[in-house]
């Protein structure tokens, strides 16, 4: 199995002049060798992972997949090859994978909106096989049979040789259930982590094999599971969101009258400096979180601590001169989890972990049903901070769309209708933290440009539409004079700035240190309204930067942009940076 070389030229960063298809010739060589060298070793199969065929291809592109597997595959002697695609259709390139010498072509039927037209209109090679991607790769829950087998029979009327499969390779999915000791009998019997899809694959495989599917104990099973609803709750959540209104999603008075209201109000000097919310999570932070779920501190002993840490946060960020202070976030294991666990309607696990980027983990919650909020989650914290100082204290939430996004969703209602039923939640806590006298409340966005999908088509109806007005909803019905703030991690923001603009926040704070401010030019042309602190520095890297290099990064920030409009923050929480990286004014 490896990346195949049309998904690798398109990923990869070219510097200077050089193109992909100046690369072809060494690339087609390199893939060659491979394949020679598992011909002498007399492998069977070579799966090659082109994702890259499912996003929008222009006719170059396909000229350059082309180029690239008619000549790798010249000579490819008796191993098979199976190109592999997931994530959508290859609505683009069908036809070209069908002309090519592919031994295989892995399709995606989950995400894959059009795969069955597409096999519908063009036919399927009988000499190719057809590996169909049947079972989510991409979430938790158990497959519904009666949904696949139709699937299936379709899909075998039009290719005569089938491999079931998963829809994408299980990375995105824990390992396996077994292990999991705290979750009900009855939570269990819908899920299906790694292991449970393979168990699954064999079941389909046994029921088609007979000659009446329906009459299988595992398929009579699996629909009972599906005729029934999960969820006894009443449809208070679902009522709540079904009688929203555009007001619900308007803030008013409008951004620039809000931002003369608030600078009046607030004062601040030019250039006001703030953090983006956690402080370092230091070894006793964690122990005392642990210490309290073990059970062996009281939970009055365990916030006693949380307080003491809050006080002599906020006693430094004073030191230090910051004008917008937070009070640390010392009770979060996680922006996600916290907020997860405090919510009803969230599920957890003990072990379902999966990669989120780079060598990070999480244990995203699981969305099991109505989302509602019972009391207020951050307010005692916030409060507390807030009557240590004169000086403004932020209250810190994350926000709908990045709080289902890092969970499994459900798969019977939209991800919209989530969406909204979280941001109705985390409305109440805004407006709970108003009503307490916190003045800037900060609605972290991190990942929101994380499920953009792949296709620019959609971008708007499949997400946006949606995602940014969830965002809206939390902060509508706020004060003029209540200061909103939203941050975003790594990613790049340049092509959905205008939906950023659109979220109607009155402060972002996003990376842009890594980014060569290259996003401060599409602020710039979009004539972005919203005040904005790129990150002076890189809380990710080890390298602390000397003075000079942040004066002149933000000497060139301001050469760009209004400085009534900039704040200086670094580019993301500190949590993972040891105490060091404050002291730098
Ligand atoms: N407010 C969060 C923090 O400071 C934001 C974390 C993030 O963007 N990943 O930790
Ligand atoms: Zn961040």
């Amino acid at each position: 199995m490896l990346t195949g070389a049309f998904t690798l030229l398109k990923l990869a960063k070219f510097t200077g002049t050089k193109k992909a298809k100046d690369f072809v010739p060494a690339v087609v060589e390199a893939y060659s060798a491979v394949l020679n060298q598992l011909n002498s070793l007399g492998a069977e199969w070579l799966q090659l992972d082109e994702p890259a065929l499912v996003t929008d291809l222009s006719a170059e592109d396909i000229a350059l997949f082309n180029e690239l597997y008619s000549r790798i595959l010249s000579a490819k002697g008796s191993v098979k090859v199976l190109v592999q695609t997931y994530f959508g259709d290859i609505r683009d390139c069908y036809q070209a994978l069908q002309a090519l010498p592919f031994d295989g072509i892995g399709i995606d039927f989950v995400e894959g909106k059009q795969s069955l037209d597409l096999l519908r209109q063009h036919g399927f090679a009988n000499d190719k096989v057809l590996f169909a991607g049947v079972i989510n790769g991409k979430n938790i829950w158990k497959n519904q049979y009666k949904q696949t087998i139709a699937l299936v029979r379709e899909i075998s009327k039009l290719a005569s040789q089938i491999v079931l499969g998963t829809s994408c390779s299980l990375l995105h999915v824990p390992y396996t259930l077994k292990h999991e000791t705290k979750l009900t009998a009855t939570n269990k019997q819908y899920f299906a982590f790694a292991e449970e899809k393979l168990q699954e694959l064999a079941e389909l495989k046994s029921i088609l094999a007979q000659a009446d599917p329906q009459t299988s104990a595992l398929y009579t099973e699996n629909e009972k599971l599906f005729n029934t609803s999960r969820l006894t709750n009443a449809n208070a959540v679902q009522n709540r969101v079904a009688a929203l209104t555009d007001a619900d999603f308007t803030r008013l008075p409008a951004f620039a009258d809000r931002e003369a209201i608030q600078k009046a109000k607030f004062n601040l000097p030019p250039l006001p400096t703030t953090t983006i919310g956690s402080f370092p999570q230091t070894a006793d932070v964690r122990a005392n979180r642990a210490a309290f779920k073990k059970g062996s501190i009281t939970e009055e002993q365990y916030k006693q601590f949380n307080f003491d840490k809050i006080a002599g946060c906020i006693a430094q960020q004073e030191e230090i001169g910051i004008d917008v202070l937070v009070h640390g976030g010392y009770e979060r294991n996680d922006m996600v989890e916290y907020f997860g666990e405090c919510l009803d309607g969230f599920i957890f696990t003990e072990n379902a972990w999966v990669q989120s980027y780079g060598t990070r983990c999480v244990k995203p919650p699981i969305v099991w049903g109505d989302i509602s909020r019972s009391k207020p989650i951050t307010v005692e914290y916030s409060a507390y901070a807030k009557s240590l100082t004169h000086k403004p204290v932020k209250g810190m939430l994350t926000g709908p769309v990045t709080i289902l996004n890092w969970s499994f969703p459900r798969e019977d209602i939209s991800l919209k209708d989530s969406a909204l039923q979280i941001g109705l939640a985390i409305r109440d806590e805004v407006l709970d933290l108003e009503a307490n006298g916190i003045e800037i409340i900060q609605i972290d966005e991190a990942v929101l440009r994380e499920k953009l999908p792949l296709r620019h088509s959609d971008w708007q109806s499949e997400y946006l539409s949606w995602a940014i007005p969830a965002f809206r909803l939390v902060h509508s019905a706020v004060k003029a004079e209540t200061q909103i703030h939203t941050h975003m991690c790594y990613s790049q923001f340049s092509d959905i700035i205008r939906d950023i603009d659109a979220m109607d926040a009155d402060v972002i704070t996003f990376e842009a240190s890594r980014s060569d401010l290259a996003i401060i030019d599409s602020i710039n042309e979009c004539g972005f309204q919203t005040e904005v602190g790129p990150g002076v520095y890189d809380i990710h890297s080890p390298r602390i930067p000397s003075v000079d290099e942040i004066k002149q990064g933000l000497g060139r920030m301001l050469g760009k942009l209004d400085a009534e409009k900039l704040w200086v923050n670094p580019d993301c929480g500190l949590k993972y940076n040891g105490p060091k990286r404050l002291t730098h004014k």
